[in-house]
Parts: structure tokens; sequence; C-alpha cells
């Protein structure tokens, strides 16, 4: 029995197989990424601090950041120091919207074009005083239908996975997504959603507090660690994310696309499940 197909037996999956065209087309970025962001920090967070009635959608057409490449597959290295953490909107928990005040809101937002083609916002599902908490992409079709993040085939690697590690879904995480409504036919999210939604995201952090956040494919990864390099280089190592420990790996829908590498996202979740341990012994 090879590797990964051991792998797929220890969690309990079968040979299944989803493909969600564009997610990893291999497209040329014209534009870099970091350079986006840095270029359009300031205003994002100005705009997230706006009544939505008043926000607007006036980022400037972007290229979509760049795909995962084939660099994915190399070994896990150690990151730079110089790798940043996204800063904080600025609110402290005590003036941020209750979770019913967020959840309403994110229900109602029209921050950017994608309000014009959801079916409904995902804003999150899971326990939100869970000690975990799962970070993902965007909603997909399903997700999309159902108002739920992770459904579908993706949903069900994850919670093999997740109760391979001894976690319930709906007891010991909360699951979120860095975008809350779903692009076009499942397209690569743009960053000037990613800028007008994070602080939706940051927020559910700050009320939340998990003890370790596992960042799920590499829209979430790098956008919680402001950084370009791929999963391939972020993943195997303890990041850190406003002070709280953020573990990388890669997104369900990716790995159903890509089975050899279901053993590092094993090897992932053992290292996530080990700093737990270790947060929680040593709290
Ligand atoms: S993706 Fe986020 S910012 Fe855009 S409309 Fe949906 S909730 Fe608002």
């Amino acid at each position: 029995m090879n590797r990964s197909r051991f792998i797929q037996q220890a969690i309990g999956l079968g040979p299944i197989w989803e493909s969600r065209e564009g997610w990893f087309a291999d497209h040329p970025a014209e534009i870099s990424r970091q350079a986006l962001i840095q270029a359009h920090h300031d205003q994002a967070i100005a705009e997230l601090h706006q009544p939505a009635s008043t926000a607007t959608a006036t980022a400037p057409a972007v290229q979509p950041a760049a795909p995962i490449l084939a660099s994915e597959k190399d070994k896990p290295q150690p990151v730079s120091p110089a790798t940043t953490v996204l800063p904080a909107v600025a609110s402290p928990i005590g003036q941020i919207p209750s979770w019913e005040q967020l959840e309403q809101t994110v229900a109602n937002c029209e921050r950017c074009t994608l309000c014009r083609t959801r079916t409904q916002t995902v804003f999150g599902r899971g326990n939100p005083q869970a000690r975990w908490m799962l970070i993902g992409e965007a909603p997909g079709e399903h997700e999309d239908r159902q108002g739920e993040p992770f459904v579908g085939k993706a949903g069900q690697l994850l919670d093999n996975m997740l109760a391979a590690a001894g976690l319930d879904r709906d007891r010991d995480v909360y699951i979120a997504n860095v975008l809350k409504c779903r692009p076009p036919g499942n397209r690569n999210p743009a960053p000037e959603e990613i800028l007008a939604c994070q602080g939706y995201l940051q927020q559910q952090i700050q009320h939340v507090r998990p003890v370790l956040i596992v960042a799920l494919g590499r829209f979430a990864v790098q956008t919680l660690l402001q950084s370009e390099q791929a999963i391939g280089k972020l993943r195997g190592q303890v990041h850190q994310y406003q002070g709280i420990p953020l573990i990388a790996t890669y997104h369900p829908a990716y790995l159903l696309r890509n089975l050899p590498d279901k053993a590092k996202a094993w090897q992932d979740m053992v290292l996530a499940k080990q700093q737990f341990s270790r947060l929680t012994q040593t709290a």
C-alpha cells in the first residue's frame, strides 16, 4: 500500500475526487498581490469602519492573486522572520459588534460586488467558544446554496480529518472563510474582495479567541500571514496571527485533486494537535 493510500484509509476517506475549475489554474500574476495589499490596506481598513450603506466598492480592478504552482510541492522550509502578520482592525473586543450584530451585518453586506451574485452569505459554522478555529477561502457552490462552510466532498474530507484528530466539527471547532460570499464560478477571490471582507473575519477571530488557528488553503494562509510564499513553504511550522499560533495547511478541495499531499495535510494536523496540547497543558 502506498503512503497516500495509507493516509486516506487512516482518515477514513474513500478515493473520491472533486474538480473545482479555476481554483488552481496556472495563470500569470501580472500585479504583485503583496504590493497591492500594501497599496490598498489603509483604504480597506478605513472602509471597514464605515457603515455598510456608505461603504464603497471603488477599489481599482486588479488581477487575481497568483495561483499555487509546482513549488507548493516543495519540502517545508523555515519561514523568514520577516513574514509579517496582518494588522488587526483597531477595535478591541469591547468595541466590536456583538456576534449577532456581526452576523446580521455580514448577511446584509454589500461591500463588494460578490453581493450581487451570491445566494446567501456564509458566516461560519461551529462553536463560537471553540478553542480551535479553522479558516478557509470562500464559499463554493454547495456552501452558497446551503449557507454553511465546507459542505460537499471537501467538507466530508475535513470532517474525516477532524474526526481522525479527535475533533468534532460542531463542538470543538469554529469554521469560517476569508470571504463570506461565493466568487462566481468558484473563481479565485480577487484582492479587493479579500480586503473588503477580511475585517469580518478579524472580528470573528476576536470573538472566538481560539487557542489555535488552522488556515486551510493558499488564500487563507497568505491573507492571514500577509505572505506571498506558497503553502509548501509555509506549512510544517507554527506561525503567529496576532499572538495566536497558526498552522498552515492545504485546502480540502485541493487535497481532493492532489491525493499525494494528503499525507502532508495529515502531518500538519498532527503538528496542530501537538501544538494545541502544548498550549493547553501550559495554560
Ligand atoms: S464577500 Fe464579504 S465584503 Fe463582499 S459582499 Fe460578501 S460579506 Fe460583503
